[in-house]
């Protein structure tokens, strides 16, 4: 059993029912991650997506959650006011059965991270940008045991091991870093 630690629980609320399909979450989203912060913006990149449905005026803003290495087992397969959606389109992983959640250029998982920064934003930039009130933020404190939190480098290399190899992953670390220092 772990320690028992104060927690702060951020929690983004979901109103389906005010999102008009705007995107102006994944476009901030996007810009906020970028390198350097701000400089481009591109909704491939952001860490929310939001499911589109124009003539049934359906708009889903699903967020990016957990790296998983593999499929999971079953599939979830929504109908929402007679349309039904492809096998996994509201699920929050990153998985290896589609292109959802990755970074298009490295193939790198993407998870929301609520914005972290130094200092803390007021507010996740989806939220600050969501005009019609659609994400709402809220924060709660709970006692929860202690975890070791992975970082976003960290699952970034542990995709890369799943996908060529550790032997690869350590060759081309070592190379790249003999590299850098000449
Ligand atoms: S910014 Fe708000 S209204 Fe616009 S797509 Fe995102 S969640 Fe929906
Ligand atoms: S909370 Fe921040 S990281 Fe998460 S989806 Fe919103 S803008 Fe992106």
């Amino acid at each position: 059993m772990g320690e028992k630690k104060k927690k702060i629980i951020k929690t983004i609320k979901v109103d389906v029912d005010k999102c008009n399909g705007c995107r102006a979450c994944e476009l901030a989203c996007s810009a906020f991650h970028a390198a350097p912060k701000y400089s481009s913006n591109n909704p491939a990149r952001s860490r929310i997506r939001v499911i589109h449905e124009p003539l049934k005026d359906i708009y889903v803003p699903v967020y990016a959650g957990e790296y998983a290495k593999a499929e999971c087992m079953g599939r979830d397969k929504y109908v929402i006011d007679g349309k039904e959606y492809d096998e996994c389109s509201f699920c929050r992983a990153s998985c290896p059965s589609r292109d959802l959640f990755k970074e298009p250029d490295s193939g790198l998982p993407l998870k929301c991270d609520m914005c972290q920064d130094d200092p803390d934003l007021k507010e996740p930039l989806c939220v600050q940008w969501c005009l019609n009130d659609a994400l709402t933020y809220e924060e709660r404190e709970e006692e929860v045991e202690e975890e070791v939190k992975q970082e976003d480098v960290e699952i970034g290399v542990e995709s890369m091991i799943d996908k060529y190899g550790l032997e690869k992953v350590m060759e081309t670390v070592a190379r790249m870093s003999v590299s850098k220092k000449g």
